[in-house]
């Protein structure tokens, strides 16, 4: 590491940025929280009712064609528009 880089790092924080630094992670953890409280209440439900639709997995990334659960949201699986050529799983389409 350089010493300018390291001169930043040990630079001192004021009070606007100790704030920044503590709420954000009151913020991180609630979100770790309620992913968990989330992939919990999905590992109970038995996924009922779907639908085909777009889901975004994060910003920029979308799986088109996806199976959906009605009620939690879950992704269960795609359905590529791949060639049926090159399809070799359980996605396989019956001609
Ligand atoms: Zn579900």
């Amino acid at each position: 590491m350089s010493k300018k880089k390291k001169e930043i790092k040990d630079k001192p924080l004021d009070m606007k940025h100790l704030d920044i630094a503590l709420k954000c992670s009151q913020i991180y953890k609630i979100i770790n929280e309620a992913n968990l409280d989330l992939s919990k209440l999905r590992d109970e439900c038995d996924h009922p009712k779907t639908y085909i639709g777009d889901y975004q997995t994060h910003y920029g990334h979308i799986i088109e064609n996806a199976t959906i659960c009605f009620v939690c949201n879950e992704l269960l699986n795609t359905v590529s528009k791949t060639p049926l050529s090159l399809y070799t799983n359980e996605y396989t389409f019956k001609i």
